[in-house]
């Protein structure tokens, strides 16, 4: 008998999958089998083609009508030089009440605390509460066949949870003082202006392209974009990438790129922030007589879930566990909420994600356990709520 509970020996075999993006090295077969064993109906979903192909596990237990999901994601980010870590990054050595391990923190053991949850509740609850699972195999690198793909197919066949938390590891400094209840959305703009290469002592033969190139950049990284709302802190913007045609510097460049990178809040579109944009871009080439272009990537939409039902639910839950009120947050990177966010509210709430992406990442076995005791705690409380 280990002395560790379940969720912590789960969380232990699945950092053991060596399940760098986008493989996903046995996590699912190891979920799959576990979920069966509660009474789970699992859906293999496989989206893209050769080497893109993400294989996907949806899981569902219980009939409704009210209905409660989970989602998160199998696979991690690569572990850089793995000499570097003095613990082997797949072996999930536990030492000193510390789980460490590549995914022990994002998001492993998450994912062990709510298969844990779902097993004591299913115990002491007579509740038909539907349940689902959401995992993906495509998080950490494109996110292009992943969650985003789950969900039409989820919208195909009519599945729309009540509410869903996705156990990203939020917690900052202690387990249970941050909850995301909402992204900011990227949009990466690359800006190349054309002018007329020359020689640098005739310059009235040339048309030098960098010094409009910069009057552009000032204005992208210069002008506030919004002073944040009642959800999100101000838009920002960084200039990322510089370079020129020229090799040499006696050589006035035929062109110069930028790249940069903006993360906006609920206060913009990506079609009005390029449209601003390509306004301003417009009249500084028309002063300085040059072309431009601009291509623009956006893969990420900002959203929020405003403070109701499903944050309340996350924050009696982790207040009854631990004592602590909750920050409702929007800060970070993006996240596959943003997907999810087309079915239902979604909060993300999870562990303390401090050594995330890291060397030697990994994650306290106590807060484990009281990850679990949460989870399993709002699940009384979503029956409660819907009257069974
Ligand atoms: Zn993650």
């Amino acid at each position: 008998m280990s002395k560790f509970s379940y969720a912590v020996q789960l969380a232990q075999k699945l950092v053991r999958c060596p399940s760098v993006t986008p493989e996903e090295a046995g996590t699912l077969d190891l979920l799959e089998d576990e979920l069966k064993q509660i009474g789970f109906i699992c859906t293999r979903l496989f989206f893209g083609d050769g080497k893109d192909r993400i294989r996907n596990l949806y899981a569902e237990y219980g009939d409704g009508p009210s209905h409660f999901a989970f989602a998160g994601h199998v696979d991690v980010v690569p572990v850089g030089r793995s000499t570097d870590w003095n613990f082997p990054p797949f072996q999930a050595e536990i030492k000193d009440g510390y789980l460490y391990g590549r995914g022990s923190a994002d998001m492993k053991s998450g994912i062990a605390a709510f298969i844990s949850a779902i097993r004591n509740w299913q115990q002491s609850s007579k509740a038909k509460t539907k349940i689902s699972l959401i995992i993906t195999g495509d998080e950490e690198a494109d996110a292009i066949n992943g969650t985003t793909k789950i969900v039409e197919w989820m919208k195909i066949n009519r599945i729309y949870p009540d509410m869903c938390v996705v156990a990203e590891p939020t917690s900052q400094i202690e387990i249970g003082d941050n909850i995301r209840n909402g992204r900011r959305g990227s949009l990466s703009g690359k800006l190349i202006v054309n002018g007329i290469q020359g020689h640098v002592a005739y310059p009235h033969l040339a048309q030098n392209p960098t010094f409009p190139l910069m009057k552009m950049l000032s204005f992208v990284s210069s002008t506030e974009l919004d002073v944040g709302n009642s959800y999100f802190g101000p838009s920002t913007a960084e200039v990322t990438g510089l370079s020129t045609s020229s090799q040499t510097s006696n050589v006035i460049p035929k062109s110069a790129s930028a790249m940069f990178n903006i993360r906006f809040n609920t206060e913009h579109s990506k079609e009005s922030l390029q449209g601003w944009l390509e306004e301003h871009f417009r009249k500084i080439a028309g002063d300085f007589n040059v072309e431009f272009e601009v291509e623009w990537k956006s893969n990420a939409l900002p959203f929020v879930t405003e403070a109701g039902k499903l944050t309340e639910l996350l924050s009696d839950s982790i207040m009854s566990k631990t004592g602590r009120n909750p920050e409702l947050s929007t800060i970070g990177g993006t996240s596959d909420a943003r997907f999810i966010k087309q079915l239902c509210p979604v909060a993300e709430f999870g562990l303390v994600g401090k050594t995330m992406h890291q060397i030697d990442e990994n994650v306290s076995i106590n807060d484990i356990d009281v990850l679990t005791n949460i989870y399993e705690d709002m699940l009384h409380r979503f029956d409660k709520k819907n009257e069974y």
